[in-house]
């Protein structure tokens, strides 16, 4: 190495030795007779001084001329500081330089290479591999890393084996578009990247290989948000020869492994919530059950009391805001616009405040006596300082709606504290989701998955009704992992490739390599992919998961570093056989 030591590692103990240190320069202090100069690398900061008198006056000079990000090499003595830095690891010492040699000068780097940086979000992106030298975006990476060893171990150690599976493959159906990818040796012909390795793990199944997983990249052409990438990260796992159970025992070790090892707490046993009751209680799929403030469906004490609104509802349903009462005009304002969003959809909200004395004060006095609103206040279990928010309409679209408001009021009232983590499994998922658009059945997770045994007759009858062996990890109200135990029989897949609408052909087209492997002794089996990029953002306690990859893309899909996508030349495309023809946006 060209160096003895790291920029991290010296301490009072070190005192007294020779050592060379190679780095980047942080920054000099020119104080004329004394210049301090900071060298950090991927470790740490240790401070170098050019002191006159002491430092040969040669040295000093180079010194003032080393900007900032220069790569340098420094041998010299460490020393016992005199003004300690209690804030810096190395803080006790200081090197007192005998030689520096410029291993490369640097440009003035386009924005602060400092925790806190003057850079724009478009400029950081664009000169990423100057924004990876930031402690924070570094620390980002060292724990995307710790977890991905934490996982490593575990399944190692449970028996599982890591297999790579092809890149350029064809459509998986996980409900995305798919990238595609020509193919010059058969001109005409497209790979499509795979939404997920699915297939192909099951495959691995039927070969007997029995316990697979993978930390794999995934690839999905959809619209981006903060927690979404065109390509992104899954541990990706499947198992023979178990039950859900199995699945559910095994992964739960796994999440509880990461948590101590890398947050170290024991988040304990996993509550489980079927999806009936998420969706009852929270409106919602994936429940961040770090608050209470579960939903109270009031059709009984409402109805039949003159208000319209209430009397043609389907649903009327709302929350408790515990001690929310002193909410001001202007906040319940905020709340009905809040509601009234198009992204939330409600058409209004009616509130209650439970006064000191007991007594309920509603915005719909109108139509209800106090005897009536004391029943309100009975079936919301409220105390006196309570707010009561409720929302009606149609079931579905206002139960969605009162999970926004809820969580809203969770943020308001500090209830969503990033480092409190409640994981939680939602199971027994419905198999069939209703399109009402295209007025056809769409799998829920994926068309691989397996009914509940229990609920096979109702394939025929009612559809919509059967539950699926399936399972969502949420953590914190985020998805982080979702999976299945699939049909492992060919006449089961092929009824199920009928209900969502294949026909004969176009099965056995896309999928008849699945079809015909389960005709060769496929084992019962079933797994699970984690969201590797979001679980690493949600063990870091931020939102996006941009900063939990190395080099990510921007909202419209670009890498704006290496400028991609990008228009190929002429010779390309021939060699493609393909020719470019742009159609303006619609
Ligand atoms: N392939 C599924 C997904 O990407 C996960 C699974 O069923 O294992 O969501």
């Amino acid at each position: 190495m060209l160096r003895t030591n790291t920029c991290g590692e010296l301490r009072l103990a070190n005192v007294g030795q020779t050592v060379t240190l190679c780095g980047w320069v942080q920054r000099t202090r020119d104080k004329g007779a004394v210049l301090y100069l900071d060298l950090r690398d991927r470790y740490g900061l240790t401070q170098v001084v050019f002191e006159q008198g002491v430092e040969a006056d040669e040295l000093r000079e180079q010194a003032r001329n080393l900007g900032r990000e220069f790569v340098v090499s420094i041998t010299g003595r460490v020393a016992e500081r005199y003004n300690k830095n209690p804030n810096l690891p190395t803080g006790d010492i200081e090197i007192r330089p005998e030689a520096v040699q410029v291993l490369n000068p640097a440009k003035l780097p386009p924005f602060l290479i400092e925790d806190e940086t003057d850079g724009g979000d478009d400029l950081r992106m664009k000169y990423r591999y100057l924004d990876l030298r930031r402690n924070p975006v570094r620390r980002n990476l060292e724990l995307r890393h710790r977890l991905a060893q934490s996982v490593r171990r575990y399944l190692d150690n449970q028996g599982f084996l890591e297999v790579e599976t092809p890149v350029l493959i064809k459509s998986t159906p996980e409900g995305a578009r798919d990238f595609v990818v020509p193919s010059r040796m058969n001109p005409g012909q497209f790979y499509a990247l795979p939404q997920s390795p699915q297939t192909f793990k099951q495959l691995l199944m039927v070969s007997g290989f029995d316990r697979y997983f993978q930390i794999v990249k995934c690839f999905r052409d959809e619209d981006l948000r903060a927690d979404r990438q065109p390509e992104f990260t899954q541990i990706d796992c499947e198992m023979a020869f178990v039950t859900q159970e199995d699945i559910l025992q095994t992964f739960e070790g796994m999440t509880r492994q990461m948590f101590v090892e890398v947050k170290g707490f024991d988040p304990g046993e996993f509550p489980r919530m079927s999806y009936a009751d998420a969706m009852r209680l929270y409106g919602s799929d994936k429940p961040d059950t770090r608050f209470a403030m579960q939903f109270v469906e009031l059709n009984e004490v409402v109805k039949g009391h003159g208000f319209p609104v209430f009397d043609s509802a389907e649903l009327v349903v709302g929350i408790n805001a515990a001690t929310c009462a002193q909410f001001t005009r202007k906040q319940l304002d905020e709340l009905t616009d809040f509601v009234k969003r198009p992204q939330v959809g409600a058409t209004g909200l009616v509130y209650a405040r439970v006064e000191q004395d007991g007594n309920v004060k509603s915005s719909v006095d109108k139509f209800y006596s106090q005897e009536v609103l004391q029943q309100w206040k009975q079936a919301f279990n409220a105390n006196p300082g309570d707010l009561l928010l409720i929302l009606a309409g149609p079931a579905d679209k206002t139960r969605k709606a009162l999970n926004e408001l809820r969580l809203e009021m969770g943020q308001r009232l500090g209830l969503r504290n990033k480092e409190d983590f409640r994981p939680l499994w939602v199971v027994d998922f419905p198999l069939l989701e209703f399109n009402e658009e295209e007025g056809r059945y769409y799998a829920m997770h994926h068309p691989f998955t397996s009914p509940k045994p229990e609920d096979i007759p109702l394939l025929d009858t009612n559809p919509g009704q059967v539950r699926a062996n399936a399972y969502d990890l949420v953590i914190n109200g985020v998805e982080i992992g979702g999976g299945s135990i699939r049909i492992h029989d060919r006449s089961v897949q092929a009824s199920m490739f009928k209900l969502l609408g294949f026909s004969e052909e176009e099965a056995k087209a896309q999928f008849g390599f699945l079809l015909d492997a389960f005709e060769y002794g496929a084992p019962p089996h079933g797994g699970i992919a984690f969201g590797f990029d979001r679980l690493c953002s949600m063990f870091g306690g931020a939102d996006s998961i941009r900063d939990f990859i190395a080099f990510p893309k921007n909202n419209s899909g670009r890498d704006v570093m290496i400028d991609s996508p990008s228009e190929i030349s002429g010779a390309q495309l021939k060699e493609l056989s393909i020719e470019s023809k742009v159609e303006a946006a619609k």
